[in-house]
């Protein structure tokens, strides 16, 4: 697992371009004995590795994404591994190589004939951008699984309660009519204004949504220079709420907001559909069941020099030394609004019973999506948290092979949360955006 975590560390591959870090899991699984399907959901670096046969399906997903501009050696002052490089500032190269290798410990009891089902990994690409698991739950993959499992790094081991906000992306575009900006303006139709008068509607808009929505944009195209009337211009937004029903309410007044801005300003407006999240619908039932897994593998230990090089590296980032922390926290209380934040599981957790555990793999409160947890995830620190993480994964699969009950109470209790929600992929039609090699 070390070794595939380092490799992927150092492929440190961006969204719909992680082809090497997808080749090195996939053939690690196709050599333990896994059936390997690659390219799945039209998406190169998409595969899924399967071993066993028949009920129950218990499935695992693995990312492998890396982050644009974080390049860092494994070290505690800043120093790129490769100048301007992506690095994994999620630390998706021990999520992708721990999923695996708990799914290769259940292989093994299959293989022993001491638990009887299917274990089905899934490498899910492009976290971080358009979300793999999207549509690769659009193409229906996830439909037969009885529970899917997941984990992510963190800086505190957790048997996750908390949910994700539902989230929506839109490029809403205008299209103006160019003139001299001088000369003869009034034969131009500025699409810029248009844009601006867009995101002044959705300022106003802040007013009047619950507190907690999240509305955040930017401007894609603005025109190029001042003495010609922008014919096109673009705003790039991210809409989110607690649960999608909330959003859904926020997109239909973006989408009126943007109808009035181009009335406005006498151009034309698109609201492109780009990509959401749902929420994540969280089961309690498999958090137990993963908690008291976690306190049977035990709390991480450091040693004094895992300690010092946390505290070191906080200094350099500028942030408060405060240790690792190693210890498992007990079961927390869902939260009536999640923090902020949003995730493609959310969308498996809509189609089947989801458990998802963090483990830390970084100092305690470490700045996320920063170069401190690209230098954790590629020394011991980082391994430490994903040998855990396979382990609490891995043991509490066995108790989902084993326990029927559990995977009856899970299903119960996901119909209930789920109640009427009807799961859609938000997503344009036709393939996703991967980008030519
Ligand atoms: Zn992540």
């Amino acid at each position: 697992m070390i070794g595939l975590s380092d490799s992927v560390w150092k492929f440190a591959e961006t969204a719909l371009k992680e082809t090497k870090s997808a080749a090195i899991l996939s053939d690690y699984a196709e050599k333990k004995g896994f059936t390997v399907q690659r390219g799945v959901a039209e998406m190169p670096s998409a595969f899924i590795a399967t071993y066993g046969s028949g009920k129950p399906i218990i499935g695992i997903l693995g990312e492998f994404d890396a982050l644009p501009g974080l390049s860092q050696k494994a070290q505690t002052s800043r120093e790129a591994l490769n100048a301007n490089a992506p690095g994994h500032g999620c630390g998706h190269n021990m999520f992708g190589a721990a999923s695996l290798g708990a799914a290769v410990a259940i292989k093994e009891l299959i293989a022993a004939g001491k638990l009887k089902g299917t274990i089905r990994f899934y490498g899910t690409p492009a976290e971080e951008d358009v979300g793999g698991k999207i549509y690769m739950a659009r193409a229906g993959m996830f439909n037969d699984l009885d529970v899917c499992l997941d984990w992510h790094p963190d800086f505190e081991n957790k048997a996750n309660m908390q949910s994700s906000q539902s989230m929506v992306s839109y490029m809403v575009e205008f299209k103006g009519k160019s003139a001299h900006a001088a000369a003869d303006p009034w034969n131009g139709r500025s699409a810029l204004d248009g844009a601006e008068f867009f995101t002044h509607g959705i300022n106003y808009l802040r007013e009047h949504v619950h507190p907690s929505v999240r509305m955040h944009y930017v401007f894609k195209k603005a025109g190029d220079v001042p003495n010609v009337v922008p014919a096109e211009a673009s705003v790039w937004i991210w809409l989110r709420d607690s649960k999608r029903s909330g959003v859904a309410v926020v997109e239909k007044r973006m989408r009126e907001i943007a109808q009035g801005a181009a009335t406005m300003a006498g151009v034309e407006s698109n609201v492109r559909l780009m990509s959401g999240d749902y929420e994540l619908l969280i089961n309690e039932t498999g958090a137990r069941a993963l908690h008291s897994n976690m306190e049977l593998v035990g709390p991480i230990e450091y040693t004094k020099e895992e300690t010092d090089f946390a505290n070191e590296i906080m200094k350099q980032y500028g942030g408060e030394p405060k240790g690792i922390n190693g210890k498992i926290k007990p079961l927390e209380i869902t939260k009536t609004n999640p923090d902020g934040g949003s995730t493609d599981v959310g969308d498996v957790s809509f189609i089947v019973p989801e458990i998802t555990l963090l483990a830390t793999t970084a100092p305690y409160e470490s700045p996320w999506h920063s170069w401190v947890v690209v230098a954790c995830g590629g020394m011991s620190i980082g391994h430490k948290g994903m040998l855990f993480a396979a382990k609490c994964l891995s043991t509490t699969m066995v108790d989902l092979f084993e326990n029927e009950k559990l995977r009856q109470d899970m299903k119960k209790e996901f119909d209930q949360r789920k109640g009427s929600e009807v799961w859609k992929a938000m997503l344009p039609d036709g393939p996703p955006p991967v980008p030519k090699q």
